[in-house]
């Protein structure tokens, strides 16, 4: 018995090897002796894995998909994607694939029952479980230790359930505010220090001898008072509330959902028109100015 889905897979996969066949005879003797002792195809200028070599790994689950085999063979029901035979040449004789073929597992048999005809979901579901948090609440904390630093996360006191409370918050609000608040409890701010930027800017709204940096722009007055004042709402003055850590609430989320927005519609806009630096921290805050009065309407 034959299987179209298995001889899709297999066409497919013989296709891109004979791709690749063709592409390593193209280079002929400009091949690296690195290149050549692996039988990849060489790096095209780019940091990344040939979009050919990712193709075949993934048929194979091997290279960067090498860490799926384990996830699979932990889900009882996947466990028929490792068993797929390789090809074998065509022949007289039982199917590759049907019953009589020996190992393998033919996709268009009946899947198991378990499954419920959801393949792709199941696969998803299986691969996702290396990317969930097992304490989410934990994870949470560990991570805003990162973004403030040792020394404020240690003076700093948060509630047991500060996770639990801000969760709940953060369901009555867009999901756009929830989103930009989880950026900057995570540190997901694009300031120079992070991003690694050559030129170590300062505080781009002014304050004296302040860095570009995400622990300063939680308290930079500047920024929380165009912000403030845009949402005619008054900024928490402790830092556990400004990051909705303590007492969390709506407007604190948008607050600070805004503060997020501002700080990086503001720096991208200083940039095209030469830098902050050159811009200067008036024109700056003119610009977060004007921003905040668009972008609290997608906050409300
Ligand atoms: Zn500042």
């Amino acid at each position: 018995m034959d299987c179209p889905n298995a001889r899709e897979e297999e066409e497919e996969s013989e296709f891109l090897k004979q791709l690749k066949a063709e592409v390593l005879g193209l280079l002929g003797e400009e091949q690296s002796v690195a290149g050549a002792s692996l039988v990849r195809v060489p790096l095209g200028g780019l940091p990344f894995t040939p979009i050919l070599e990712s193709l075949l790994d993934a048929l194979g689950i091997k290279g960067t998909f090498a860490s799926f085999e384990p996830l699979v063979k932990s889900c009882h029901d996947l466990s028929w994607v490792l068993k797929i035979p390789p090809p074998t040449p065509p022949g007289p004789g039982p199917g590759r694939w049907g019953v009589g073929a020996g190992s393998g597992y033919c996709p268009s048999q009946p899947l198991p029952p378990s499954l419920g005809g959801k393949v792709q979901g199941k696969i998803y579901e299986c691969f996702s479980r290396s990317e969930k948090c097992s304490d989410f609440a934990q994870a949470m904390s560990q991570k805003l230790v990162v973004t403030l630093g040792e020394e404020t996360s240690r003076s700093l006191r948060v509630p047991a359930n500060w996770v639990a409370a801000l969760t709940e918050v953060l369901r009555k609000v867009r999901p756009h505010t929830a989103s930009c608040v989880f950026k900057s409890l995570i540190g997901g701010w694009t300031t120079s220090a992070r991003m690694h930027e050559q030129i170590r800017l300062t505080c781009i709204f002014g304050c004296r001898e302040q860095p570009d940096e995400i622990g300063h722009y939680f308290l930079c007055s500047p920024l929380w008072q165009i912000a403030s004042q845009s949402l005619q709402v008054e900024a928490p003055l402790a830092l556990a509330q400004r990051l909705c850590i303590e007492k969390p609430t709506p407007e604190t989320a948008r607050l600070l959902a805004l503060v997020f927005s501002l700080y990086h519609f503001s720096k991208n806009r200083a940039k095209e028109l030469g830098g902050a630096t050159s811009v200067g921290p008036n024109a700056v805050q003119r610009i977060a100015f004007e921003a905040a009065r668009a972008l609290k309407i997608t906050f409300n």
